[in-house]
């Protein structure tokens, strides 16, 4: 990381712009920057908010400058909260919102950006993924993405496919979730009214007012497979 043929990390508009011209037409193909797009997964309640804050504030101490994103957190407001009772403020992933040009503007505003922490990736677009590729090979931004791999059908979130598909690493979070047969819990069921839905929609945030008898619970294949949620009911 201390290379001085990196690039200078604090590039302003028109320098991100030569970057990334520079990145298209160096021609010879070889490895220039260090960045990576690196993928983080697992089950609720593996801990990937901690780590998502834990990794943002080891990058920060180095005197790295990065920005924290989510996308319909729990706390369901422009923050990340984990479970273990961290907070820190986030910006809010929309549909629209493009990566590569939120970058951009705040480089233009004078800002330095080394990094991105994309929480609750699962719940982003493909395009945005897209993105994230694209600002760690034409921009050498890292990026970090933590996120939920398949969704309550036990089916890839179509964000997690592109992340196992694009990213430089890919890695279970170790931190281990246990069924309520004491197995590791692999899966998210969604369960509505007691018993474990196998259809309907994506995503549906649980515990809230328009889904309230909908929450989440992590089971091991085999119970995941059966429906069977213990004393949990
Ligand atoms: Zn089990």
């Amino acid at each position: 990381m201390t290379d001085d043929s990196r690039p200078s990390r604090s590039l302003s508009a028109g320098d991100e712009s030569a970057l990334a011209q520079a990145c298209f037409s160096a021609g010879d193909g070889r490895l220039r920057q260090g960045a990576a797009l690196k993928f983080f997964w697992g089950p609720m309640d593996c801990g990937k908010s901690t780590m998502a804050l834990q990794m943002n504030y080891n990058h920060a101490r180095q005197g790295r400058r990065g920005l924290v994103l989510t996308r319909i957190d729990r706390s369901l407001g422009p923050q990340i909260t984990t479970r273990i009772g961290l907070a820190h403020e986030a910006i809010e992933v929309t549909e629209e919102l493009d990566l590569c040009e939120l970058v951009k503007s705040r480089w233009a505003e004078g800002d330095r950006l080394d990094y991105l922490i994309c929480d609750e990736a699962c719940f982003y677009t493909v395009r945005h993924v897209e993105q994230m590729a694209e600002l760690v090979d034409c921009y050498d931004v890292d990026v970090f993405a933590f996120g939920l791999a398949s969704d309550f059908r036990s089916c890839l979130f179509p964000a997690a496919q592109r992340l196992f598909e694009l990213a430089d690493e890919v890695s279970r979070i170790q931190v281990e979730v246990l069924c309520w047969c004491g197995r590791p819990g692999q899966l998210n069921a969604r369960v509505v009214g007691g018993t474990v839905a196998r259809h309907g929609e994506q995503v549906v945030i649980g515990d809230t007012v328009e889904a309230a008898d909908v929450r989440y619970q992590v089971l091991c294949r085999r119970h995941f497979r059966s429906g069977d949620l213990g004393d949990n009911r």
